[in-house]
């Protein structure tokens, strides 16, 4: 940690918003995890750059941080600095039936802006918690429709600063998957093309996709979303619930009765409370079924 007084006073002196010991249960919905060391709030592509480029420089860990909604944070939280883009980096820019938009952009706030502006293609996304970034990261999907299914293009950075357009096939993006986890590129924008629709249909889907949500998932309980892919040939949240282990906890980290995919924080479940669990659950499954459950959260 012998790097914050430096990069503070670099952060400083260039005027880039930042906190300093930030407590990782406000950045994400699972409420779980210990401090990071620092939290930085960019406001500007260049900013993003210089910011990367000091810490390479530096030597000093960095990572990508939409809405924390996939991501499950170690208790002794995150050492270097995470680099925020939820405040901000959410600008639209719409041309006939495309819409551009940037990496800090909420997936409710866009699904929206869809709506008003008639445009069909992603209502599946509603109710989805998750950023633009996030979103490409993981190929968000739901319903059987995914962000493969809209995206054109995005830009992103390399650790070099530059920009790059990437298209969709080469992008690789398949089941909770995309080249993004392989590189250490910062998604920057995604371009999607939706198609127009009356909107009064685009509503009512919408509405019955928040119902379905509403039914089926937790949502009143913090979590990350289904903490396990879906694996060939079955449903992670069928298979837990086979074994028995609906409403199984451990220590304030329990299997949800509602969604057996989904664990959810009762109060004060801790990431070790959290880990200890899915291991059970990996085991429980795999000896009765067979199946080996993979996680779909990023353990930060
Ligand atoms: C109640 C609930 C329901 C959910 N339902 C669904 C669902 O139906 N379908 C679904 O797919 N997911 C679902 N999720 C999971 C989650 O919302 C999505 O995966 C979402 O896309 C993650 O976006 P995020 O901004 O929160 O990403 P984060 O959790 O902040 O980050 C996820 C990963 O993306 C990386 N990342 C974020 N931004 C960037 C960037 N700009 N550049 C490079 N890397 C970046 C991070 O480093 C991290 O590895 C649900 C979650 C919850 C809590």
């Amino acid at each position: 940690m012998d790097f914050i007084p430096c990069i503070r006073e670099y952060f400083l002196k260039n005027n880039i918003d930042f906190k300093l010991n930030a407590n990782m249960k406000e950045y994400t919905t699972f409420k779980i995890g210990g401090n990071i060391d620092i939290l930085v709030f960019p406001k500007t592509i260049l900013e993003i750059k210089n910011i990367i480029s000091y810490c390479l420089k530096n030597k000093i860990d960095h990572i990508f941080l939409g809405r924390g909604s996939n991501i499950l944070v170690d208790d002794n939280g995150i050492r270097g600095v995470g680099i925020l883009f939820s405040h901000n980096f959410s600008e639209t820019i719409i041309e006939g039936n495309k819409i551009k938009t940037y990496c800090g952009m909420p997936l409710s706030k866009l699904c929206i802006t869809a709506y008003e502006n008639s445009l069909s293609g992603l209502e599946f996304a509603w109710g989805i918690p998750g950023s633009v970034g996030g979103a490409i990261y993981m190929n968000a999907g739901a319903y059987g429709k995914e962000i493969k299914d809209i995206i054109i293009e995005a830009e992103y950075m390399d650790e070099k600063g530059d920009i790059y357009k990437i298209h969709k096939n080469d992008m690789e993006l398949g089941y909770r998957t995309s080249i993004f986890m392989k590189k250490p590129y910062c998604i920057l924008s995604m371009t999607i093309d939706l198609y127009k629709k009356n909107p009064v249909t685009i509503k009512q889907d919408m509405d019955d996709i928040i119902s379905k949500r509403l039914e089926k998932q937790p949502t009143n309980y913090p979590s990350a979303g289904s903490v396990f892919k879906r694996p060939n040939g079955s449903y992670a949240g069928f298979l837990i619930s086979e074994c028995g282990l609906k409403g199984y906890s451990i220590g304030d980290a329990q299997v949800s009765e509602k969604h057996a995919g989904f664990i959810i924080n009762k109060g004060n479940a801790t990431c070790g409370d959290v880990v200890s669990l899915m291991e059970y659950i990996q085991d429980k499954v795999f000896k009765k079924t067979n199946y080996y459950l993979e996680y779909e959260i990023k353990k930060i």
